[in-house]
């Protein structure tokens, strides 16, 4: 008989230390946690999950390689002051995904809404996701693993968002910018008024992080 191995969406799950939790103000622990149970919401989503599963059966990377995805409650920051959204431990294939601040979320959302908030929050751990799991078979090679992890991003959002013009923006405010100039995401299809409001839109999205 085969062994029952557990789904991937039943290791996803929210993570925080009730000590770190204390240096923040009751708003923000507040925001902190919606913020997290969005994001495992986003993750668990069948659509998506179905999504993982056929990338990790392309990679031959298997689901049990994954003992745990954590959604961590607080924001993580490199020594640079730039935020991290993911990492991986690949000898314990443990995924961690990090928030963005409550600093960010609110000049995001002065600057384009709410509901751009949540497509970008949303996606950005999807993306965050895709890359750590990449990790396990890539390990230390970055450039790779970022290379996929863009490709493999634009195949679940051309698949599914049908307003292409609006996920190409999400794209490119989490790939930040890189894609202007240089090349389009595989068979989104534009006209180049679109890609100059877009470099715009995602100068002002990077503007955001200063
Ligand atoms: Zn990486």
């Amino acid at each position: 008989m085969s062994e029952k191995t557990p789904s991937l969406s039943s290791k996803i799950r929210i993570c925080y230390d009730h000590k770190k939790l204390g240096n923040f103000s009751e708003n923000q622990v507040r925001f902190y946690l919606r913020y997290s149970s969005f994001v495992l919401r986003v993750l668990r989503k069948p659509s998506f999950q179905k999504f993982l599963h056929w990338m990790l059966k392309k990679e031959t990377i298997k689901e049990r390689a994954v003992s745990a995805v954590h959604i961590k409650v607080l924001p993580l920051r490199r020594k640079n002051g730039r935020g991290i959204a993911g990492k991986c431990n690949t000898t314990r294939g443990r995924i961690h995904i990090y928030p963005k601040t409550t600093k960010f979320c609110r000049i995001f959302t002065r600057k384009f809404g709410r509901n751009t908030l949540l497509a970008y929050v949303g996606n950005r751990a999807r993306a965050a996701l895709i890359h750590e799991l990449l990790h396990l078979k890539y390990i230390e090679d970055e450039k790779t693993v970022m290379e996929l992890a863009k490709e493999y991003f634009y195949i679940f959002t051309r698949e599914h968002f049908t307003q292409s013009a609006y996920s190409l923006v999400i794209c490119t405010m989490i790939f930040n910018a890189k894609i202007s100039g240089k090349r389009a995401p595989p068979s989104v299809s534009y006209d180049p008024s679109i890609r100059l409001r877009l470099t715009d839109t995602c100068l002002r999205a990077s503007g955001v992080f200063n």
